[in-house]
Protein backbone atom coordinates (compact mmCIF):
# COMPACT_ATOMS: atom_id res chain seq x y z
CA UNK A 1 0.00 0.00 0.00
CA UNK A 2 1.40 3.43 -0.74
CA UNK A 3 0.69 6.68 0.79
CA UNK A 4 0.73 9.71 -0.63
CA UNK A 5 2.93 12.67 0.16
CA UNK A 6 -0.63 14.62 0.94
CA UNK A 7 -1.40 11.51 2.96
CA UNK A 8 1.65 12.11 5.43
CA UNK A 9 1.43 16.11 5.26
CA UNK A 10 -1.94 15.30 6.34
CA UNK A 11 -1.18 13.21 9.13
CA UNK A 12 1.85 15.13 10.80
CA UNK A 13 -0.81 18.18 10.57
CA UNK A 14 -3.20 16.12 12.81
CA UNK A 15 -0.57 14.93 15.16
CA UNK A 16 0.35 18.75 15.61
CA UNK A 17 -2.78 20.08 16.54
CA UNK A 18 -3.41 16.90 18.80
CA UNK A 19 -0.59 18.13 20.76
CA UNK A 20 -2.11 21.70 21.43
CA UNK A 21 -5.17 20.44 22.23
CA UNK A 22 -4.41 17.74 24.69
CA UNK A 23 -2.25 19.51 27.30
CA UNK A 24 -4.86 22.94 27.10
CA UNK A 25 -7.77 20.07 27.79
CA UNK A 26 -5.97 18.43 30.28
CA UNK A 27 -4.78 21.57 32.34
CA UNK A 28 -8.49 22.68 31.96
CA UNK A 29 -9.54 19.15 33.68
CA UNK A 30 -6.75 19.19 36.47
CA UNK A 31 -8.56 22.95 37.42
CA UNK A 32 -6.01 25.14 36.90
CA UNK A 33 -6.70 29.01 37.53
CA UNK A 34 -8.88 31.18 35.60
CA UNK A 35 -6.35 33.29 34.68
CA UNK A 36 -4.35 30.51 32.79
CA UNK A 37 -7.14 28.69 31.53
CA UNK A 38 -7.62 32.10 29.55
CA UNK A 39 -4.23 32.46 28.31
CA UNK A 40 -4.41 28.56 27.18
CA UNK A 41 -7.51 29.33 25.58
CA UNK A 42 -6.01 32.46 23.68
CA UNK A 43 -3.00 30.08 22.43
CA UNK A 44 -5.08 27.38 21.61
CA UNK A 45 -6.83 29.81 19.24
CA UNK A 46 -3.66 31.59 17.97
CA UNK A 47 -2.13 28.04 17.66
CA UNK A 48 -5.09 26.45 15.42
CA UNK A 49 -5.31 29.78 13.31
CA UNK A 50 -1.75 29.13 12.64
CA UNK A 51 -2.29 25.64 11.90
CA UNK A 52 -5.87 26.51 9.64
CA UNK A 53 -3.01 28.53 7.02
CA UNK A 54 -0.22 26.53 7.19
CA UNK A 55 -2.95 23.72 6.18
CA UNK A 56 -4.50 26.22 3.41
CA UNK A 57 -0.97 27.11 2.23
CA UNK A 58 -0.07 23.82 2.31
CA UNK A 59 -2.76 22.69 -0.37
CA UNK A 60 -2.58 25.42 -2.45
CA UNK A 61 1.21 24.59 -3.17
CA UNK A 62 0.26 21.26 -3.86
CA UNK A 63 -2.65 22.18 -6.06
CA UNK A 64 -0.11 24.16 -8.51
CA UNK A 65 2.89 21.69 -8.14
CA UNK A 66 4.98 24.33 -5.77
CA UNK A 67 6.22 23.42 -2.64
CA UNK A 68 5.14 25.17 0.18
CA UNK A 69 8.26 26.19 3.05
CA UNK A 70 6.76 28.41 6.15
CA UNK A 71 7.84 31.88 6.39
CA UNK A 72 10.67 32.46 8.71
CA UNK A 73 10.90 35.23 10.82
CA UNK A 74 13.93 37.49 10.33
CA UNK A 75 15.09 36.24 7.34
CA UNK A 76 16.04 38.90 5.00
CA UNK A 77 18.32 36.71 2.42
CA UNK A 78 20.75 38.04 0.20
CA UNK A 79 18.51 40.93 -0.94
CA UNK A 80 19.28 44.42 -0.86
CA UNK A 81 16.42 46.94 -0.03
CA UNK A 82 15.47 49.69 -1.55
CA UNK A 83 16.88 52.77 -0.39
CA UNK A 84 14.56 54.54 1.97
CA UNK A 85 13.29 51.13 2.60
CA UNK A 86 16.02 50.42 5.96
CA UNK A 87 16.13 47.74 8.84
CA UNK A 88 13.05 46.05 8.10
CA UNK A 89 13.14 41.97 9.84
CA UNK A 90 16.54 42.38 10.16
CA UNK A 91 16.51 45.17 12.41
CA UNK A 92 17.84 44.07 15.61
CA UNK A 93 18.37 45.96 19.10
CA UNK A 94 22.03 47.15 19.15
CA UNK A 95 21.72 47.36 15.23
CA UNK A 96 20.47 50.84 15.06
CA UNK A 97 23.07 51.78 12.42
CA UNK A 98 20.95 49.82 9.70
CA UNK A 99 18.59 52.57 10.11
CA UNK A 100 21.68 55.32 9.24
CA UNK A 101 22.53 56.88 5.76
CA UNK A 102 18.99 55.70 3.91
CA UNK A 103 21.03 56.60 0.87
CA UNK A 104 23.72 54.63 0.94
CA UNK A 105 23.18 51.26 -0.63
CA UNK A 106 24.27 50.09 -3.78
CA UNK A 107 20.98 48.94 -5.40
CA UNK A 108 22.71 47.07 -8.70
CA UNK A 109 22.40 43.54 -8.80
CA UNK A 110 24.98 41.65 -7.86
CA UNK A 111 25.30 37.91 -9.36
CA UNK A 112 25.67 35.19 -7.17
CA UNK A 113 28.00 33.63 -9.69
CA UNK A 114 30.96 35.88 -9.97
CA UNK A 115 33.37 36.41 -12.35
CA UNK A 116 36.55 34.54 -11.63
CA UNK A 117 38.29 34.31 -15.00
CA UNK A 118 41.49 32.92 -14.47
CA UNK A 119 45.06 34.80 -15.45
CA UNK A 120 43.55 37.93 -14.53
CA UNK A 121 45.62 40.80 -12.62
CA UNK A 122 44.02 43.26 -10.43
CA UNK A 123 46.27 46.45 -10.17
CA UNK A 124 45.19 48.75 -7.27
CA UNK A 125 46.13 51.63 -6.19
CA UNK A 126 44.88 52.75 -2.30
CA UNK A 127 45.14 56.29 -0.85
CA UNK A 128 44.41 58.58 -3.92
CA UNK A 129 44.33 61.13 -5.56
CA UNK A 130 47.11 62.59 -5.36
CA UNK A 131 50.16 64.57 -6.95
CA UNK A 132 51.21 61.27 -8.81
CA UNK A 133 47.88 60.38 -10.08
CA UNK A 134 48.41 62.02 -13.48
CA UNK A 135 51.67 59.98 -13.86
CA UNK A 136 50.47 56.59 -12.97
CA UNK A 137 47.49 57.76 -15.04
CA UNK A 138 50.24 58.05 -17.97
CA UNK A 139 52.02 54.98 -17.25
CA UNK A 140 48.51 53.30 -17.68
CA UNK A 141 47.64 54.88 -20.74
CA UNK A 142 51.14 53.83 -22.49
CA UNK A 143 50.02 50.57 -21.99
CA UNK A 144 46.04 50.43 -22.48
CA UNK A 145 46.05 49.11 -18.86
CA UNK A 146 42.94 49.89 -16.68
CA UNK A 147 43.42 49.92 -13.34
CA UNK A 148 41.21 50.04 -9.53
CA UNK A 149 41.77 52.96 -7.25
CA UNK A 150 40.69 53.18 -3.63
CA UNK A 151 40.08 56.89 -2.91
CA UNK A 152 40.63 59.10 0.21
CA UNK A 153 38.45 62.24 1.09
CA UNK A 154 40.60 64.94 -0.60
CA UNK A 155 38.35 68.12 -1.69
CA UNK A 156 40.42 70.10 -3.28
CA UNK A 157 39.52 71.04 -7.03
CA UNK A 158 42.59 69.37 -8.43
CA UNK A 159 42.04 66.18 -6.92
CA UNK A 160 37.91 66.15 -8.05
CA UNK A 161 39.27 66.69 -11.54
CA UNK A 162 41.83 63.51 -11.26
CA UNK A 163 38.74 61.56 -9.59
CA UNK A 164 37.24 62.87 -12.96
CA UNK A 165 39.93 62.17 -15.16
CA UNK A 166 40.06 58.27 -13.70
CA UNK A 167 36.56 57.81 -14.03
CA UNK A 168 36.80 59.49 -17.87
CA UNK A 169 39.41 57.11 -18.88
CA UNK A 170 37.75 53.69 -17.68
CA UNK A 171 39.62 53.02 -14.41
CA UNK A 172 37.55 51.85 -11.46
CA UNK A 173 36.52 53.58 -8.37
CA UNK A 174 36.10 52.54 -4.80
CA UNK A 175 35.95 54.14 -1.89
CA UNK A 176 38.94 53.58 0.87
CA UNK A 177 37.30 55.47 3.83
CA UNK A 178 37.09 59.73 3.61
CA UNK A 179 39.87 60.20 6.55
CA UNK A 180 41.97 57.33 6.41
CA UNK A 181 42.18 57.72 10.28
CA UNK A 182 41.91 54.32 11.81
CA UNK A 183 41.30 55.20 14.81
CA UNK A 184 38.47 56.91 13.71
CA UNK A 185 36.78 54.56 11.18
CA UNK A 186 37.16 51.25 13.56
CA UNK A 187 35.85 53.16 16.42
CA UNK A 188 32.39 51.42 15.78
CA UNK A 189 30.36 50.50 13.04
CA UNK A 190 28.35 53.72 12.92
CA UNK A 191 31.83 55.60 12.85
CA UNK A 192 33.06 53.59 9.97
CA UNK A 193 29.88 54.18 7.93
CA UNK A 194 29.62 58.12 9.04
CA UNK A 195 33.65 58.16 7.19
CA UNK A 196 32.12 55.77 4.49
CA UNK A 197 28.97 57.90 3.47
CA UNK A 198 31.39 60.90 3.33
CA UNK A 199 33.39 59.41 0.93
CA UNK A 200 30.70 57.90 -0.86
CA UNK A 201 28.95 61.33 -1.85
CA UNK A 202 32.18 62.53 -2.79
CA UNK A 203 32.56 60.27 -5.36
CA UNK A 204 29.36 60.85 -6.50
CA UNK A 205 30.19 64.55 -6.56
CA UNK A 206 33.56 64.20 -8.47
CA UNK A 207 31.93 61.77 -11.05
CA UNK A 208 28.53 61.39 -11.45
CA UNK A 209 28.93 57.96 -10.36
CA UNK A 210 28.29 56.02 -6.95
CA UNK A 211 30.58 53.62 -5.79
CA UNK A 212 29.94 49.88 -5.20
CA UNK A 213 33.24 48.67 -4.30
CA UNK A 214 35.87 49.42 -1.34
CA UNK A 215 38.78 48.64 0.41
CA UNK A 216 39.51 48.65 4.27
CA UNK A 217 42.29 50.72 5.02
CA UNK A 218 44.94 48.18 6.56
CA UNK A 219 43.00 45.55 5.07
CA UNK A 220 39.32 43.50 6.34
CA UNK A 221 41.08 42.19 9.46
CA UNK A 222 43.77 44.15 10.87
CA UNK A 223 44.77 45.65 14.46
CA UNK A 224 41.99 47.92 14.67
CA UNK A 225 39.35 46.88 13.65
CA UNK A 226 39.67 42.91 15.00
CA UNK A 227 36.74 43.66 17.29
CA UNK A 228 33.81 44.76 14.88
CA UNK A 229 35.17 44.21 11.52
CA UNK A 230 32.46 41.27 11.46
CA UNK A 231 29.87 43.73 12.01
CA UNK A 232 31.13 46.30 9.78
CA UNK A 233 31.72 43.72 6.82
CA UNK A 234 27.99 42.33 7.19
CA UNK A 235 26.81 45.93 7.50
CA UNK A 236 28.32 46.86 4.26
CA UNK A 237 27.34 43.52 2.69
CA UNK A 238 23.91 43.92 3.74
CA UNK A 239 24.17 47.56 2.02
CA UNK A 240 25.00 45.91 -0.98
CA UNK A 241 28.48 47.11 -1.23
CA UNK A 242 31.67 44.67 -2.20
CA UNK A 243 34.97 45.20 -0.60
CA UNK A 244 38.47 43.50 -1.47
CA UNK A 245 41.47 43.12 0.10
CA UNK A 246 45.05 41.17 -2.15
CA UNK A 247 46.99 38.83 -2.67
CA UNK A 248 49.83 40.41 -3.69
CA UNK A 249 51.96 43.57 -1.77
CA UNK A 250 54.14 45.37 -3.53
CA UNK A 251 55.14 47.33 -0.30
CA UNK A 252 55.94 49.80 -2.66
CA UNK A 253 55.17 52.54 0.39
CA UNK A 254 57.70 50.44 2.58
CA UNK A 255 60.91 53.26 4.03
CA UNK A 256 63.49 51.26 2.20
CA UNK A 257 61.30 50.56 -0.96
CA UNK A 258 63.04 50.32 -4.15
CA UNK A 259 61.89 49.85 -7.38
CA UNK A 260 62.99 46.13 -8.40
CA UNK A 261 61.78 44.66 -5.00
CA UNK A 262 58.91 46.44 -5.25
CA UNK A 263 58.51 44.66 -9.12
CA UNK A 264 59.33 41.50 -8.16
CA UNK A 265 57.05 41.86 -5.13
CA UNK A 266 54.04 42.82 -6.83
CA UNK A 267 55.00 40.26 -9.42
CA UNK A 268 54.17 37.56 -6.75
CA UNK A 269 50.88 37.56 -8.22
CA UNK A 270 51.70 35.50 -11.41
CA UNK A 271 51.63 32.48 -8.92
CA UNK A 272 48.13 33.21 -8.15
CA UNK A 273 45.09 32.59 -10.74
CA UNK A 274 43.74 35.59 -10.28
CA UNK A 275 46.28 38.29 -8.90
CA UNK A 276 44.99 41.53 -7.17
CA UNK A 277 48.21 43.67 -6.87
CA UNK A 278 48.29 46.19 -3.38
CA UNK A 279 50.16 49.54 -4.88
CA UNK A 280 49.60 53.32 -3.58
CA UNK A 281 48.87 56.30 -5.49
CA UNK A 282 50.21 58.97 -2.97
CA UNK A 283 52.48 61.60 -3.20
CA UNK A 284 55.54 60.59 -1.50
CA UNK A 285 55.45 57.83 -3.38
CA UNK A 286 58.25 58.21 -6.37
CA UNK A 287 58.98 54.45 -6.59
CA UNK A 288 55.94 52.93 -7.87
CA UNK A 289 56.54 55.33 -11.17
CA UNK A 290 59.49 53.49 -11.29
CA UNK A 291 58.14 49.62 -10.92
CA UNK A 292 55.27 50.20 -12.91
CA UNK A 293 56.52 49.76 -16.14
CA UNK A 294 57.85 46.02 -14.88
CA UNK A 295 54.97 45.29 -13.51
CA UNK A 296 52.49 45.41 -16.23
CA UNK A 297 55.47 44.13 -18.40
CA UNK A 298 55.81 41.24 -15.65
CA UNK A 299 52.34 40.12 -15.95
CA UNK A 300 52.02 40.78 -20.05
CA UNK A 301 54.92 38.24 -20.35
CA UNK A 302 53.18 35.56 -17.90
CA UNK A 303 50.38 35.80 -19.94
CA UNK A 304 47.86 37.92 -17.84
CA UNK A 305 44.80 40.40 -18.57
CA UNK A 306 44.32 43.18 -17.22
CA UNK A 307 40.86 43.96 -15.65
CA UNK A 308 39.32 46.19 -13.13
CA UNK A 309 37.46 45.25 -10.48
CA UNK A 310 33.77 45.44 -10.20
CA UNK A 311 30.89 43.53 -7.63
CA UNK A 312 31.11 41.00 -10.78
CA UNK A 313 34.39 39.76 -9.56
CA UNK A 314 35.01 37.00 -7.20
CA UNK A 315 36.41 38.48 -3.74
CA UNK A 316 39.90 37.80 -2.66
CA UNK A 317 39.97 38.39 1.35
CA UNK A 318 42.69 38.29 3.49
CA UNK A 319 40.18 36.25 6.07
ZN1 LIG B 1 45.33 53.11 2.62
Amino acid sequence: MVFSVRFFKRMILVALALMIIIPVCTSVGLGISADRERKAGQELAIQLEKTQQQLAALLEAESIGGVYLPPKEGENGEAVPPVGQVGGLNSAEGMDYQKLFPDLYNNSQTPSQRVRAANTVYLTFDDGPSARTAEILEILDRYSVKATFFAVGREDPQSRQQLQSLFDGGHALGVHTYSHDYKKVYASVEAYLDDFHQMYRLLFDATGSYPQIFRFPGGSVNGYNAGIYRDIIAEMERRGFVYFDWNADAADTAANAQPENVAKRALSGVSERRAVVLLHDSGSNSVILKALPAIIEGYQAAGFTFEVLTPQVRQVTLS
